[in-house]
């Protein structure tokens, strides 16, 4: 039976508004299999490509089972990458918002203070990168102890980055009673071996509906000397004009070079790798993902995992050195039933990784000839005038849902005694607001957040203003930057 619906998984409805409000329709393959699995806590093995909604496949379950108001994370998430991590946890708190699961993420080269803060206080759902997590667990930070789900995400990369013993460590300090739920594009021997030991009869899914690329991936291949990409890479630029396009390079190193050179010519674009600060890292995803700019120059490492909608154009500047990377960075484009364009210049040096890719996919990329001069120029205008119109900036995800939700600040908080019943108690007494338009409390030594749901956010604000709360005055006012 193929379900037709979110509502036929007897989810609760916030998760179901939170659900709808994501644009989320019907469930994708991976979720209609996984779904009812995870929610009767079977462990479960799953084959699955990125980009078919394996996220919401665990995060679903996980925020329906999830039980508000016990203080200690309930699932960990194990991703290899921070930006990952990051994505999950966004994903998560997306999907619970309406339910005020706590989602957070932890990994390294971020505060340890600033993440033993935010474990102490109620959080649900941890999501993290395992030399992170591991440090937590021996430092004493993290109660793994109410641990009933755990997934492992991108398992393979875990493996490939050398992260496989501190994942079995991880998974050695969670309670046994608990489900797992593996997610992995491929299952090698080490993999296999992981399930086996630490896992209770899974189930397993595959997920193959469409080949190792998806057939909305046009693909296309330029063969070209090394010393001729650049012209080339302005033509195809020209001539295909994209609104949304990566272009790989396989070092930091040409990663810069290359943005600088375009930058040069003209065309505005930004670099994302590895060399970066995590914190720059994290707003020119951001940048990009709104469409603040439309060229992004990355490494494999830094695109892994860049979930962008509506991303049209890949462009493989070096060939991968790895099968795999090709795969996953045209992966990139044609995401949640949309098309896109991969193009890939192969130079005579790169022609053994090339033969090696299209072995690993099963056929010859077309070979395609370059525009002519001319055309690409001719095209010249209209591209750079396009590059720079970014009127129409898309709103990622969390911003459409909580657009309805306005963070307040009281600057009052634990030292004061404050207490969430305190702050409930002073919002709904405000007449047209009631407790189900409260959601998520943070109550810090000092001042405390609220977030308001349901558009309500102006008139509380308003009135609260002019009240006290506790019989204390307090000052309350908009949150200047989401705290999560
Ligand atoms: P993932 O494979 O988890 O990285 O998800 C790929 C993309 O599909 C993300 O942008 C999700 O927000 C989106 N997505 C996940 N589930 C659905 C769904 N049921 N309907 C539409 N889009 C979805």
């Amino acid at each position: 039976m193929v379900d037709k619906n979110f509502k036929d998984y007897m989810l609760s409805n916030e998760i179901v508004k939170s659900l709808t409000l994501l644009g989320y329709k019907e469930p994708t393959e991976v979720q209609r299999e996984v779904m009812p699995l995870a929610l009767e806590r079977k462990d479960v093995v799953v084959k699955s490509q990125t980009g078919s909604g394996k996220t919401a496949a665990f995060g679903i379950p996980i925020c329906e089972t999830v039980e508000i108001e016990q203080r200690e994370p309930q699932a960990l998430i194990l991703t290899p990458t921070r930006e990952l991590a990051v994505q999950v946890k966004e994903n998560i708190n997306n999907i619970g918002r309406f339910k005020r699961v706590r989602c957070t993420a932890v990994f390294g080269k971020q505060p340890m203070t600033v993440q033993i803060r935010e474990l102490k206080q109620r959080v649900h759902v941890v999501v993290g990168t395992p030399g992170r997590v591991l440090d937590h667990i021996k430092r004493g930070t993290i109660d793994l102890q109410k641990v009933e789900y755990l997934v492992i995400d991108e398992a393979d990369k875990m493996l490939n980055m050398g992260f496989i013993e501190e994942v079995g460590s991880i998974i050695d300090a969670v309670p046994r009673n608990r489900s797992t739920m593996l997610f992995s594009a491929t299952l090698p021997e080490e993999i296999e071996k992981l399930c086996s030991k630490y896992m209770k009869s899974p189930v397993r899914v595959e997920i193959t509906p469409e080949a190792l690329v998806s057939s909305r991936v046009e693909q296309e291949l330029y063969e070209v000397e090394r010393s001729e990409k650049f012209d080339l890479l302005k033509s195809v630029l020209y001539v295909e004009k994209p609104d949304s396009c990566i272009i790989f390079c396989s070092t930091k190193d040409n990663v810069d070079e290359l943005n600088e050179r375009l930058k040069d010519e003209g065309i505005y674009c930004n670099a994302l790798h590895g060399g970066m600060e995590q914190a720059d890292r994290l707003s020119m995803m951001k940048g990009f993902k709104r469409g603040e700019f439309k060229i992004l120059v990355a490494t494999d490492v830094a695109a892994r995992g860049i979930d962008v909608e509506d991303l049209d154009l890949i462009i493989n500047y070096d060939v991968p050195v790895e099968n795999e990377s090709y795969v996953h960075r045209i992966g990139r484009t044609a995401r949640a039933g949309k098309s896109g364009k991969a193009v890939t210049f192969a130079s005579p040096g790169e022609r053994r990784y090339l033969a090696g890719i299209e072995d690993y996919i099963g056929y010859t990329i077309p070979r395609v000839e370059p525009p002519s001069r001319e055309e690409a120029q001719k095209e010249k205008k209209e591209f750079i005038t396009r590059l720079k119109d970014i009127s129409s900036l898309k709103s990622d995800k969390t911003e459409v849902l909580s657009k309805d939700v306005t963070k307040i600040y009281i600057n009052a908080g634990k030292k004061k005694k404050m207490r969430p019943g305190d702050i409930v108690g002073a919002i709904t007494a405000i007449e047209g607001v009631t407790a189900e338009d409260i959601g998520i409390i943070d109550i810090l030594d000092y001042v405390s957040y609220v977030d308001i749901l349901n558009g309500k956010g102006r008139l509380v604000l308003d009135t609260l203003r002019n009240t006290t709360i506790k019989g204390k005055e307090v000052k309350v006012e908009k949150a200047e930057k989401p705290q999560r």
